[in-house]
């Protein structure tokens, strides 16, 4: 029998998700919720940094001068390559291209509800069945009455860098500069000749403190991780992270301070699943989201899932293994374990994260982890796993990344085949 199935979201995760469950109509019918006018997500660059034209919250957190960390040939969609006269490492325009291209190609505009936000989702018990009532409004017509509608399965592909996060740091409401997140902004030239404390050596945080050392004086870029060992621009250098702020001076944990005219924070972001009614059981303890069998489907009613929790992570493969995995639980063409045996797997994963010293809001990063993580999925659910390739030139690219941060996005590669790429000679510039 047909199943109704709720996507939260027409980003990269629920355009995979609705490309997926619309391969055959006779198992699925997809209902995509999309609270803005478009598909992409986090790539739909705005101005904007607070509220959108319907007072909802900004959700995107590109910059306009974004290239990808990630080449293009390994962000793909392992069914659906980039443009292939682009460079390797592409602007945040080129992205939502590929995005929209995806969307028009397997005609997945026709399952998306557009300006409808979801704000609610209950569970519902029918004669045994567990099923879904979705609640939703339409963004643009306040007045209109919300609507509801019952599915069969709900997949959660809402994003999670849209609601920053800013640490406790003591004296921080004294100080007299900018303070800004990685979530607001824009562009570098807003900072001309300013003196900048970037804190967070994360992906962001680095990209954007090399961003602004174009047009700033001086960049500290302030973290707790190992020296950055590349080389930096002259006006760039590291410190220890922020023990506190008093008024226009930040003091470092390792006792040094600086006068600065503004601390940009690049300290990550919020999951936020406000829209699940308490009945669904959702935990989000610091970063840490329970309980996610494989990270991916609620061990209490399987039919509630999630994709793109996992962090650090080559995004569009992994989310194509986890709507694969989904679809096969949902068609019964994979058994589930039991909800013990599902709930014991989590916790063996959590521990073994532990015993490495991984704090417990990195329950669900991934990094090396995820290759081994894509193949279980796809073993489990007897579905074609990601081609070696992609980890290898991942692998590669990161390695680079370590000693060349300022310059490892001029270079170019190519896939030979599922298991070797080329890096081409002609950097771009
Ligand atoms: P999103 O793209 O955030 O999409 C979620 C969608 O859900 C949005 O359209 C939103 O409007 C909608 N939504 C949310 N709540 C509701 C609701 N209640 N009702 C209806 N709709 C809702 N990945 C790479 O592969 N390479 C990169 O180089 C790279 N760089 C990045 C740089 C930045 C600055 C950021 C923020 C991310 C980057 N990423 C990169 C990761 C990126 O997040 C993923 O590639 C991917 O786009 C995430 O897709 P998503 O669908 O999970 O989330």
């Amino acid at each position: 029998m047909q199943q109704r199935v709720a996507v939260i979201g027409a980003g990269a995760a629920g355009l995979c998700a609705a490309r997926h469950l619309s391969r055959d109509l006779t198992l699925f019918h997809p209902v995509v919720f999309e609270q803005s006018d478009c598909v992409g997500g986090t790539w739909v660059y705005t101005e904007n940094t607070e509220t959108d034209q319907y007072d909802l919250p900004v959700h995107s957190s590109m910059y306009s001068s974004l290239k990808t960390n990630l080449p293009k040939e390994i962000m793909a969609f392992p069914d659906f390559p980039f443009d292939k006269n682009l460079p390797s490492f592409i602007g945040h325009q080129d992205v939502l291209k590929y995005l929209i291209n995806y969307s028009e190609a397997y005609e997945l505009n026709k399952f998306i509800k557009f300006h409808t936000r979801v704000e609610s989702v209950q569970l519902l018990v029918e004669n045994g069945k567990i099923r879904w009532n979705v609640q939703f409004c339409n963004v643009k017509e306040k007045h209109v009455p919300h609507e509801k509608q019952v599915f069969d399965a709900v997949m959660v592909c809402n994003g999670h860098y849209a609601i920053p996060k800013i640490p406790n740091i003591p004296g921080l409401a004294s100080f007299t500069g900018i303070i800004s997140h990685s979530h607001t902004y824009r562009h570098a030239e807003d900072f001309q000749g300013k003196k900048l404390v970037v804190l967070g050596a994360g992906a962001s945080g680095i990209d954007i403190a090399l961003d602004l050392a174009k047009f700033a004086e001086s960049i500290t870029i302030s973290h707790w991780k190992k020296t950055l060992k590349s080389t930096l621009p002259e006006n760039m250098k590291q410190r220890a992270s922020i023990q506190e702020v008093v008024k226009n001076e930040v003091v470092f944990s390792d006792g040094s301070r600086e006068v600065v005219d503004g601390i940009i924070f690049c300290t990550g972001y919020n999951y936020d699943f406000s829209f699940l009614h308490p009945d669904c059981k959702l935990a989000v303890n610091d970063n840490r989201i329970t309980p996610l069998y494989k990270h991916i489907l609620h061990t209490h009613h399987p039919s509630l899932s999630f994709i793109g929790i996992c962090s650090t992570i080559c995004p569009f493969p992994l989310f194509s293994c986890q709507v694969r995995f989904v679809i096969a639980s949902l068609t019964g063409s994979m058994q589930l374990p039991s909800k013990e045996q599902m709930e014991l797997d989590i916790e063996k994963d959590y521990q073994k994260r532990l015993a490495e010293g991984l704090p417990n809001r990195h329950a669900h990063a991934m990094g090396p982890r995820q290759w081994q993580y894509n193949d279980d999925l796809c073993h489990l659910a007897h579905i074609q796993t990601v081609p070696d390739v992609v980890r290898k030139l991942y692998d590669a690219v990161h390695d680079e990344r370590t000693w060349n941060v300022a310059n490892y996005k001029k270079n170019n590669y190519k896939l030979i085949d599922d298991n070797t790429f080329d890096k081409l000679e002609t950097a771009v510039h």
